[in-house]
């Protein structure tokens, strides 16, 4: 039987390790070990650094891994370079899945920027005052000691380090426009602040925003190894379908 090993920490990763093992095919999934809670899922579960490019190629042959499938975060900047590194090293094949970015539509007012620091000089100069920022908790960075803005704030767990005047929403999408809606008015949010994560899971955010007319500050992708990049699931399942049949 195939041994996949999983990079996780999105839905893509939790629904790869599903099929996978639908399909009679051993999976590992692999998480770093950032949030306390997961979404349950079948295979095995490992946590934590593999400890660099060397931890990794070492845990490759130990674990006599088959395929290595990279389904991290969009903006997991670190860990798809290790794992090309490593498999590469040790010639295990890998892929990297990455969702399509969301794209502007009519009625959009978007300010694409290249990181955090960027999109806080971009809310200011938008003039803004009230700022939801959905980047993550660990994605706070110069919004933490500004005391000239007012902060909401939604993470999955506790943020740290943010002044006490900032609002904390704790919650886990999926979401809807209209909870979204609710949430930016109520607050009276006047800029939203958002890695270009795509998927529908967080999307409804973008589309609040249109409906309500404010302006978006979106923090775009960090870049990424060279090598093969699927965009769903379905076709990881394609790329691990070939390159197990080729090693058999
Ligand atoms: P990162 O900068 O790419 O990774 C930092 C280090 O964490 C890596 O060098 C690796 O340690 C370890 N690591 C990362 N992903 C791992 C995995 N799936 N299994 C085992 N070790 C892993 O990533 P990050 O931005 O810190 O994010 C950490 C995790 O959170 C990622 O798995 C990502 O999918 C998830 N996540 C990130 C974001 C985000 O916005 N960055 C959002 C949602 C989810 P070693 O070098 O010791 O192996």
């Amino acid at each position: 039987m195939a041994r996949v090993l999983v990079l996780a920490g999105t839905t893509e990763a939790t629904e790869l390790a599903t099929e996978l093992e639908a399909h009679g095919t051993e999976v590992i999934s692999s998480f770093a070990g950032v949030t306390s809670t997961r979404r349950s899922r079948p295979g095995r579960i490992r946590t934590g650094g593999f400890g660099g490019v060397a931890g990794l190629e070492q845990y490759l042959t130990d674990e006599g891994i088959d395929a290595l499938v990279d389904a991290t975060h969009p903006f997991a900047a670190r860990m798809p370079f290790n794992a090309a590194r490593a498999a590469a090293a040790v010639g295990v094949p890998r892929c990297r899945v990455l969702r399509p970015p969301w794209l502007p539509t009519v009625g959009d007012r978007w300010v694409s920027v290249p990181d955090l620091a960027a999109a806080h000089d971009a809310v200011h100069s938008l003039g803004a005052r009230t700022v939801f920022l959905s980047t993550g908790r660990q994605s706070i960075g110069p919004f933490a000691s500004d005391t000239d803005l007012q902060l909401v704030v939604r993470s999955i767990e506790p943020p740290e380090g943010l002044p006490s005047s900032a609002a904390v929403v704790l919650s886990r999408g999926p979401f809807n426009v209209d909870d979204e809606c609710q949430l930016l008015q109520s607050h009276a949010v006047d800029v939203v602040v958002t890695k270009n994560s795509g998927g529908d899971a967080t999307a409804a955010k973008l589309v609040a925003a249109r409906q309500l007319q404010l302006p978006v500050v979106m923090i775009e992708r960090p870049p990424q190894p060279n090598g093969p990049i699927v965009e769903t699931v379905d076709l990881a399942l394609s790329w691990l379908t070939t390159v197990i049949c080729r090693r058999a």
